[in-house]
């Protein structure tokens, strides 16, 4: 059985609040926001991070950006913006080591970040 957090979510051995699901991907509210709008898009087979993407699993990194649209109408943010953000390592702040892409949005968001 993994110990990853984020697979036992995206198997329902850990609850959580789900945005958005599918046979690829699985959508849910992050539990501490630093938004109004903060979800959390996950692969549900795993993958480390970004720096573990390749030619054999990127399509379901492609598949995350067709549905990226479609949350931002659903949340509401479409017309104002948002951002997609991924977490990579110790010093990209990574701290559940299974890929994740934040999407924040809901107020102004400052550049650069810290
Ligand atoms: P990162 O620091 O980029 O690895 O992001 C991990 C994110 O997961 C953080 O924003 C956490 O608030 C969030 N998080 C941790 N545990 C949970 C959980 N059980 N449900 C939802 N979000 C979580
Ligand atoms: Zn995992």
């Amino acid at each position: 059985m993994t110990e990853c957090l984020f697979c036992k979510i995206a198997n329902k051995e850990i609850p959580s609040n789900i945005v958005y699901e599918d046979e690829k991907i699985l959508v849910f509210k992050d539990i501490n926001p630093e938004a109004p709008v903060h979800i959390l898009i996950i692969p549900k087979m795993h993958i480390n991070s970004v720096q573990d993407i390749n030619e054999s699993n990127s399509n379901v990194i492609s598949h995350i950006f067709a549905i990226i649209p479609k949350l931002a109408k659903d949340l509401d943010v479409d017309e104002k913006g948002f951002r997609v953000v991924s977490n990579i390592g110790e010093q990209g702040g990574q701290t559940v080591k299974h890929l994740h892409f934040h999407m924040l949005g809901g107020r102004n968001l400052s550049w650069p970040p810290g």
